[in-house]
């Protein structure tokens, strides 16, 4: 019975080609041609292009359902050397993209020079991340809501309070009981101005008050749904929850497994809490991963 090498599918004998995949069909799995690489259709053209310039001719790229993934394929007797000259071709373009971004002509570049430049990235990277790891750590955006309306209420209050002093004054002014502004009295444009100038203070006052409200009721749903994280992540986000997530291998230092457990309780929240504050959510996560892996001794 003939395979399709790529979907897998039987076919009926006599049949040669895959109605869905348009490759020959093979008696034998094994003998069909095999996935090299998978990414975007466009780099793929670019590699097969390489490697058919360079002498070989059974490459071709189709959408692999299993993998969801447009793939570069070869046929069996093609593997090694399509093997070789892609890592040629990715070789050559990482020296060409580290040879451009240090600003050296590629043809000073060499091999020990982009091992060094490689080097240096990989330090300026981890750099980068401890540093987002402080900012994360030190101080998330987060705002308290109650705090945030307390400062609406005393804004408010102030503006009010100004806006209402200064309306008094222009009145006063006008009735002459305060006296010396006999000539800005009759300054209709000044007096003018200056009372929308009042008014607008008192309207944004009010509005401050009237924001007040409802940043509270924000702050008690906030604290709702901080209750409700803080359930959850105790029951779902524990540290054998996590330890199970975090893919195997991989030479994984200090910093990388922070960042692989905080991607993975972030992407669970969101999951679990898709409207949540992204803020808060940070916090709540920092929080976390303090309790469950920093060692407090009280
Ligand atoms: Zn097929």
């Amino acid at each position: 019975m003939p395979f399709c090498p790529i979907c897998k599918n039987e076919y009926r004998e006599g049949i040669t080609v895959c109605h869905d995949c348009k490759v020959p069909l093979v008696d034998d799995l094994k003998n069909g041609p095999v996935a090299v690489l998978f990414g975007e259709q466009e780099y793929l053209e670019e590699i097969l292009g390489f490697c058919e310039r360079n002498g070989l001719t059974t490459g071709f790229i189709r959408f692999s359902e299993e993998n969801n993934a447009q793939q570069l394929y070869f046929n069996q007797e093609e593997v090694e050397e399509a093997t070789k000259w892609i890592k040629v071709y990715l070789t050559r373009k990482e020296m060409e993209r580290l040879a451009e971004k240090a600003g050296i002509a590629m043809e000073d570049m060499t091999p020990e020079l982009a091992k060094q430049l490689q080097q240096e990235e990989i330090e300026e990277m981890k750099e980068m991340q401890q540093m987002e790891r402080e900012r994360i750590s030190g101080r998330t955006s987060y705002v308290d809501k109650r705090v945030k309306a307390d400062e609406y209420k005393s804004s408010g209050f102030v503006l009010v309070l100004v806006g209402g002093i200064g309306l008094a004054a222009l009145v006063l002014m006008y009735l002459g009981i305060i006296p010396g502004f006999q000539s800005l009295k009759s300054n209709y444009m000044f007096m003018g101005v200056m009372g929308m100038l009042f008014l607008i203070f008192i309207v944004t006052g009010i509005m401050s008050f009237t924001r007040v409200k409802h940043i509270l009721s924000q702050a008690v749903r906030d604290e709702d749904l901080t209750a409700k994280v803080q359930k959850f992540m105790g029951e779902k986000l524990t540290k054998e929850a996590i330890d199970r997530a975090m893919p195997r291998g991989g030479d994984g230092g200090e910093e990388e497994i922070y960042f692989k457990r905080v991607e993975y309780m972030d992407s669970v929240l969101k999951n679990e809490f898709p409207d949540m504050e992204e803020s808060l959510r940070e916090k709540l996560i920092e929080e976390r991963y303090s309790e469950l892996y920093e060692d407090n001794d009280h």
